[in-house]
């Protein structure tokens, strides 16, 4: 392990801890990361003892770190060469049944560990001299790291009880390491689940932004089912599962579609939003789920009702409700249109409106768009992705040619106000719209003479009179 310890901040915390006479430790996901091989830059330093002060001595020799102290967490940290270093004392939980805040004692490394929510998590290395680089691994969790297992170290029921969070973090760790969940731990998930309701949905979304951002997120997805967490977060995802049959057709089950679709997606980018935008993409397939004799199944809508559904969902996760959920609502009001143009004959007015609707984002549209291409048909897959290849092709001329994806109206509202010398009103806002259904649509280019031309014709047939001459300061 020591291999591992070659940063002179763990010399410097050896030294000090020594001449202190504290123990000191590296504990929790350094470590284990360490051992996986996965990169890390956060350590958490247990003292037996005063964390902060020993931080405070530790940033003295280094040089004179800059540190911050918390002292009603009884924790610091600086950050050296890269890395973030956090001290606390070692600590005893206690919890009550209303809160997730634990009341705090002094303790030992022992009752430190105790307090740790899995066995691969509990895994700390001494950093005094005498010992440093050792191992201590009271419950086995080298094992489960080799083994790939999340457990708890204490019974799961308790575990689970004392922090729910731990049920969604073991979703996450076994989503991102790729690890299983082992059976006692998994039915106490199950039998405390109800307990989630007293996390914060800010935490919650802060694990579900994880799984999302994991090599694969549908084993996250599939485990809150299975768990029965999903319904308590998502129940919109949950309404995805199955499969209805009338007259022996049936639908595709479109939650494990949308898993598929969020999978696909991973390698083409990591986007969290639009990763989000995958998993909402057919959010509103079961509202809008009819059954016609002549047509089979059918989802009418579900794009447009299912960008109506994001902000709600999005408030109750407490996701940002600015520019990224805007983002996440284009993508699934459009998710539709880039396979309606693959399939049909296409216009140059409909590739123009859809670079319009999605100006600078029509490149993670049509990337969400391949992904959601998810048939068992290897020769439909092909076709379909040859489309979509045709679709990318004919955006890129039109947009070479007309300069649609930023496309700013050429002629202002208040441009139109002062040429026929009206006050703000609908008729401003209907020659607006007019001129840029015509640039959409092809009849004039989108340049400023041929808008102005087009506006004064269409000021015409609006019974208006120009008083202004052309803005000359436009070339
Ligand atoms: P990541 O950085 O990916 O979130 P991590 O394991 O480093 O993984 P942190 O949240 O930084 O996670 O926590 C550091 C350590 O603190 C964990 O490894 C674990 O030992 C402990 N820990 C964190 N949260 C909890 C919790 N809710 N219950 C018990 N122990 C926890």
């Amino acid at each position: 392990m020591k291999q591992h310890l070659k940063s002179p901040v763990f010399r410097a915390i050896s030294e000090i801890a020594d001449d202190c006479d504290k123990e000191a430790y590296v504990i929790g996901g350094f470590v284990r990361d360490i051992i996986l091989n996965r990169p890390t830059t956060d350590i958490d330093v247990v003292v037996v003892g005063s964390g902060i002060e020993l931080a405070q001595k530790v940033a003295k020799k280094l040089g004179g770190l800059k540190i911050s102290v918390f002292r009603n967490f009884g924790t610091a940290m600086f950050k050296y060469r890269g890395l973030d270093v956090e001290f606390v004392g070692a600590r005893k939980e206690s919890y009550q049944q209303d809160s997730r805040k634990p009341v705090v004692e002094n303790g030992t490394l022992e009752d430190d560990q105790n307090r740790r929510d899995f066995t691969i998590n509990a895994l700390a290395l001494s950093l005094n001299k005498k010992t440093f680089g050792e191992l201590l691994d009271p419950f086995n969790g080298m094992k489960d790291l080799e083994e790939g297992i999340i457990r708890t170290p204490q019974d799961p029921m308790v575990t689970f009880s004392d922090d729910p969070l731990r049920m969604l973090r073991a979703v996450r760790f076994a989503t991102q390491l790729g690890f299983r969940i082992e059976e006692k731990t998994f039915e106490g998930i199950i039998a405390q689940k109800e307990r989630l309701k007293i996390v914060s949905m800010e935490r919650v979304s802060e694990e579900l932004n994880k799984i999302l951002m994991a090599y694969k997120p549908s084993t996250g997805f599939k485990l809150l089912d299975k768990t029965g967490l999903l319904p308590m977060i998502l129940p919109e995802l949950q309404d995805l599962k199955g499969v209805e049959k009338i007259n022996g057709i049936g639908h595709k089950d479109n939650f494990y579609h949308t898993l598929e679709v969020l999978d696909q997606l991973v390698p083409q980018s990591d986007d969290l939003w639009l990763r989000w935008a995958a998993l909402l993409h057919d959010i509103a397939k079961p509202r809008t789920k009819r059954f016609d004799p002549n047509q089979g199944w059918t989802f009418h809508a579900h794009n447009h009702v299912g960008m109506k559904m994001v902000p709600k969902i999005f408030k109750r996760l407490r996701l940002p409700q600015n520019d990224k959920m805007k983002f996440v609502q284009k993508m699934v009001e459009l998710h539709m249109r880039p396979i309606v143009l693959s399939e049909d004959e296409v216009t140059d007015s409909a590739v123009r409106r859809l670079l319009f609707e999605a100006g600078d984002d029509i490149d993670s549209l049509m990337t969400l768009c391949e992904a959601d291409i998810t048939s068992k048909n290897e020769v439909k897959v092909r076709k379909f992705l040859r489309n979509f290849k045709m679709v990318r092709q004919r955006l890129k001329e039109i947009e070479e040619k007309d300069r649609i994806r930023n496309f700013q109206p050429p002629v202002s509202g208040e441009e139109i106000m002062k040429t026929f010398g009206l006050p703000p009103c609908r008729t401003v806002g209907e020659i607006k719209s007019a001129i840029k259904e015509a640039i959409l649509e092809g009849e004039i280019h989108n340049n400023y003479e041929e808008a102005r031309a087009f506006m004064l014709k269409k000021g015409k047939e609006f019974g208006l009179r120009s008083s202004e001459p052309p803005d000359s300061s436009r070339g």
